[in-house]
């Protein structure tokens, strides 16, 4: 599941490939897009940047028109040479952004949408945003405002939503709360200024943390094994995916619980996560 870090390495990386060049092919499997293309075609228009904002994906065109994109649970945006054998089935194709040097192929993305020129600042889901953990100017005084705003709900719970926090997913949420020795069951308003301020800022060093070149998608743990380079989460990571597995801490079995409505997996050590 892609987190911030995910979305704005992606968008890194088509924008180095995609941006100042002309589209020379524009095709999708979404009627409304193609419905854009048809009435103001986006071949022969500039990519002029690619750009995430929390865990959307923003391309922008000459022309005043930003395709949106989300990836949810499964979406995901490959580059290509013209030609080259894709990774992924052709029916899980949804956009193609093609230039003469790459194509960019989006697979499985749910959230597709054109937004035009101004409507983006206004953009209902863009505008309710909170700060962007990987964002330039990153306002932590208004992240630490908005979690705590949040007074009833489970820690493990605000630190998703994406109003309070732009960019953090289910791993990040579990590996900051471990770090930060918080009991993801804790309700906000149990937690102190300091904590709250230490759980934003730790979300922001480890999504900057994996936005550096070289570095294996997603790690927190900087253990034994880092140089093994090995992709397994489990041997990156301090608790995610790490269920009936010893504490690397203290040696505690790692607990797992479901929460909330969409029962996301909290994985957490009960004996270094005691406090509020
Ligand atoms: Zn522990």
């Amino acid at each position: 599941m892609p987190e911030g870090d995910t979305i704005y390495r992606a968008a890194q990386t088509l924008h180095r490939a995609l941006s100042g060049r002309v589209v020379v092919r524009f095709e999708s499997v979404f009627p409304a897009l193609m419905k854009v293309q048809y009435d103001a075609p986006l071949t022969g228009r500039t990519i002029e940047q690619v750009t995430s904002a929390g865990k959307h994906l923003l391309m922008r065109f000459s022309g005043g028109h930003t395709l949106r994109t989300h990836m949810r649970m499964n979406g995901s945006w490959h580059i290509y040479r013209p030609g080259e054998r894709w990774k992924r089935p052709h029916h899980d194709m949804r956009i193609i952004v093609a230039t003469s040097e790459f194509e960019a192929v989006g697979f499985n993305i749910p959230v597709a949408e054109f937004v035009k020129g101004d409507a983006l600042r206004r953009h209902r889901e863009l505008s309710r945003l909170g700060p962007d953990l990987l964002g330039e100017a990153f306002d932590e005084a208004e992240a630490i405002r908005r979690l705590r705003a949040r007074t009833d709900m489970a820690i493990a719970h605000a630190l998703l939503d994406q109003r309070v926090l732009a960019g953090i997913g289910n791993v990040y949420k579990c590996e900051v709360l471990f770090a930060c020795g918080v009991n993801p069951l804790s309700k906000v308003g149990e937690l102190s200024e300091p904590q709250l301020a230490r759980l934003v800022s730790t979300a922001r060093r480890f999504l900057r943390a994996n936005v550096s070149p070289g570095l294996a998608p997603m790690t927190t743990f900087s253990g034994f094994r880092r140089t093994t380079g090995r992709d397994d989460p489990r041997e990156r990571l301090w608790v995610y995916g790490r269920g009936r597995l010893p504490c690397r801490r203290c040696g505690t079995t790692i607990q797992v619980l479901k929460q909330g409505a969409d029962a996301r997996l909290t994985y957490w050590c009960p004996r270094c996560q005691r406090g509020a």
